[in-house]
């Protein structure tokens, strides 16, 4: 991310929601963006992740400029590689949790068969083995949210961006949703960036990116190699037994 800005303008208006941002990301980082409500962080998010156009500045993934590409371009390139977590979920509300898992499936050319195969299988590894017929509505925030990681990391995508993933749940349910996603990202060499105002959510992260009024206050590199045995094992969940 290069010299990123974004400002709104409603009316004469003017919002400044992002001043100067510089920030790098590497392949298999487990990464936190960490600030206040209204810091900037979703704005930061939704334009890394090509869903939002900066107002200057430039943004590189896999050493292509996604600004500067078409509305068409972009499109097949998150579906190629990239993966979202919403705070609110965004399940499809008529489809089963199996069905909502499939979906990214379909535009990655994956056959009907493979794609349920594809999507029990995540299912079962976000211990939701016993509700693949379940709707969204016929389940609790955190089985949503377990659907949600698993739609988001189905098809592999090298990264995954995260918008307060815990924001709507408890602190207990908040853990295991950490867990999974941890394991799920460095089990692949995943990319995962994650905004989030929780310190806690941040424990788990090789860096974090503090941003305060759309600038980046910080920027922490963690040595990370023991988060596995200090907040992994010892909360330890074994899905597969349910
Ligand atoms: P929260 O933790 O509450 O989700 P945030 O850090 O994600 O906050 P943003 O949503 O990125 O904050 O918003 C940053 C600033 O930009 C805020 O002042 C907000 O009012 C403004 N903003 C965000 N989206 C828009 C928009 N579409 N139009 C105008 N202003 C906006
Ligand atoms: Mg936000």
């Amino acid at each position: 991310v290069k010299d990123l800005r974004k400002v709104y303008k409603i009316g004469s208006e003017k919002v400044v929601a992002l001043n100067k941002i510089n920030l790098s990301i590497y392949k298999g980082e487990i990464c936190c963006i960490l600030g206040t409500s209204g810091s900037g962080k979703s704005t930061l998010l939704n334009m890394m992740a090509g869903l939002e156009k900066p107002t200057k500045g430039s943004i590189e993934i896999k050493s292509v400029g996604i600004e500067k590409m078409t509305e068409k371009q972009l499109a097949r390139f998150r579906q190629k590689h990239i993966g979202f977590i919403f705070q609110s979920y965004n399940l499809l509300g008529a489809l089963t949790a199996l069905e909502n898992v499939a979906m990214p499936l379909i535009f990655r050319g994956f056959s009907k068969i493979n794609r349920e195969k594809l999507a029990r299988k995540y299912l079962n590894m976000v211990g939701l083995k016993d509700r693949y017929k379940h709707r969204p509505t016929q389940m609790s925030g955190g089985q949503q949210q377990r659907v949600g990681i698993a739609r988001a990391f189905v098809g592999t995508p090298e990264i995954i961006f995260a918008d307060e993933p815990t924001g709507n749940l408890d602190t207990k349910t908040s853990i295991e949703v950490m867990h999974i996603m941890w394991k799920m990202a460095r089990e692949k060499q995943q990319t995962i960036v994650i905004v989030t105002h929780d310190p806690e959510v941040a424990l788990y992260a090789d860096k974090v990116i503090h941003i305060r009024d759309g600038d980046i206050q910080k920027i922490d590199n963690r040595e990370n190699d023991d988060v596995y045995e200090k907040y992994i094992l010892p909360y330890e969940v074994q899905y597969d037994e349910h």
